[in-house]
């Protein structure tokens, strides 16, 4: 029984040499989503945008999770940390797997195809199990893609692989004191799937080589492919000919935004009376035409009806991590550490502001609450953009705090959701381009945006709040974004008042 072939990896890494170059994973997937893509990643990588905070963000992230995985297996060996020349990264594998011990991070070649293996466990008969560790708390079929390239790539090099694994999070793990990898992870035997996934990948790789070696990037229109599994970096270039007020913003229209586009019917104004519309399409197609907002007035009056004074504007900034940092959290929930309230306490008060920001690395959810519970008073609306976010994370904090539950029924019964009339297109202005986000709809009805800030939306606040509250910078760089925090935090709910006013002055 062949274990480790190294004339057949040898025989292969040269023929693909020969060919011109090798196919990793990342780019047979980048393949898989578009040929476009991976011209572009294999012959223009200047063209292709670097990765943005956020993705870098849920890489490190990856990372973390990639380690703590790696504790399931004791003996495992790490083979070629650090070293980036692919054939010396295959050189020290093929001396490792001699070990029959788990592999981290093993690299491999065969017919093209290049890739480095998560885990790589030893299995009975000489055999190997992949293992593929992901962040995520799912399945998804981009891992079976993955982990089909990885068993082909294996194979064709000689292994004899048993049983292929996605190990992904836990989503009813919470942590109590130190974390047990066991625990935290799910191990999903996949084999199966895999194997019939596999059986294409020699012909998509032919495929794919056949692209890079083209002069130019293949023609591929724009499509739902640009948003599935992943948002395509080249997306800003690829879209940018579409003109504003366009058939793609039309509202849960994807298709049909697509399919009018190939008639030849780009803008929402020019679309056909023969083609259906749903009531809130033709909203937006009546405002694209007008140029002006559409607003139904009994339905606007009604709203605003609904809110009493004092009416107290509050908005939560919240970080999840993959991980739980602290006890009784469960992967990627949501822990609050900031909040903004406004106070208006009637048609002629001036708003007043109340804020917290969390300080220091314990569990911000007590002192959070605390403060929440001693700034609100008992009555009057609460008014919060996309309200079960924040009612989700009172109700979170009221079953670990106790004490504060009845505070939070309190509030639960007063809460009026403001982005109702949005999500109702009881208003919808053309500017709005199909969304009623906080940050599409401020701008449409008030000019002002969030273009002026440091932090201009809740991702880049969990994430400059985690980094200068855990991350190893200095005093003046914590306080200055601490000081953008609060810019950011204060102009959701001062931009809340804004918008009631002009929801006020609309009807
Ligand atoms: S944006 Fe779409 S069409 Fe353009 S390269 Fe990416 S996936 Fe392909």
């Amino acid at each position: 029984m062949i274990v480790y072939a190294p004339g057949v990896m040898t025989s292969n890494i040269d023929k693909a040499k020969n060919n011109g170059s090798f196919i990793s994973k990342s780019k047979f997937l980048c393949g898989l989503q578009c040929h476009k893509f991976l011209w572009h990643a294999c012959n223009a990588k200047d063209l292709v945008p670097q990765p943005d905070e956020a993705t870098q963000a849920i890489f490190g992230q990856g990372h973390e999770v990639g380690a703590l995985a790696k504790r399931m297996f004791p003996d495992g060996v790490e083979v070629g940390c650090g070293i980036l020349d692919l054939d010396e990264t295959i050189r020290l594998t093929q001396d490792a797997i001699k070990l029959r011990k788990p592999l981290f991070e093993g690299a491999f070649s065969a017919g093209g195809g290049y890739c480095r293996v998560d885990i790589l466990r030893p299995a009975p008969n000489e055999a190997w199990d992949i293992i593929e560790v992901k962040s995520t708390t799912s399945l998804k079929d981009v891992h079976l893609d993955d982990l089909a390239f990885q068993s082909w790539v294996l194979t064709n090099a000689g292994l004899k692989i048993r049983d292929c694994y996605l190990c992904h999070i836990n989503s009813d793990f919470v942590r109590r004191g130190e974390i047990d990898p066991k625990k935290f992870f799910v191990l999903k035997d996949v084999t199966a799937q895999v194997a019939i996934l596999s059986r294409r990948v020699g012909d998509k790789l032919n495929g794919m080589f056949n692209t890079i070696r083209q002069p130019n990037p293949p023609d591929i229109k724009i499509g739902s492919h640009c948003d599935a599994p992943y948002t395509c970096p080249l997306h800003d270039q690829c879209w940018s000919f579409l003109p504003e007020h366009n058939v793609l913003d039309l509202c849960r229209g994807t298709k049909k935004g697509f399919d009018l586009l190939d008639k030849g019917v780009t803008l929402l104004r020019d679309i056909p009376a023969s083609i259906e519309l749903t009531d809130n399409q033709a909203i937006q197609k009546a405002a694209a035409i007008s140029g002006k907002p559409q607003v139904n007035t009994q339905a606007i009056s009604d709203f605003l009806s609904r809110l009493v004074y004092p009416l107290h504007y509050l908005d939560f900034e919240t970080f999840a991590t993959a991980i739980p940092m602290f006890d009784g959290v469960r992967p990627y929930q949501q822990i609050p550490f900031q909040f903004s309230l406004h106070i208006v306490r009637s048609s002629e008060a001036k708003p007043e502001h109340v804020m917290f920001l969390a300080e220091g690395r314990n569990d911000p959810r007590p002192e959070f609450m605390h403060k929440l519970r001693a700034a609100i008073g008992h009555t009057g609306s609460v008014v919060a953009f996309n309200a079960p976010f924040e009612l989700s994370r009172l109700k979170e904090c009221g079953e670990v705090l106790p004490d504060f539950s009845a505070r939070v029924k309190g509030i639960e019964c007063r809460i009026v959701d403001l982005l109702d009339p949005f999500k109702a297109f009881d208003y919808y202005h053309p500017d709005q381009q199909g969304s009623a986000s906080m940050k599409a709809v401020l701008p449409a009805l008030t000019g002002r945006s969030y273009k002026n800030l440091a932090i201009q939306e809740g991702g880049a606040a969990s994430r400059e709040f985690l980094r200068v509250t855990f991350g190893a910078v200095k005093d003046a760089e914590r306080q200055k974004v601490r000081k953008q925090l609060e810019q950011y935090c204060g102009q959701d709910t001062e931009g809340m008042i804004w918008i009631a006013d002009a929801l006020r002055q609309a009807i």
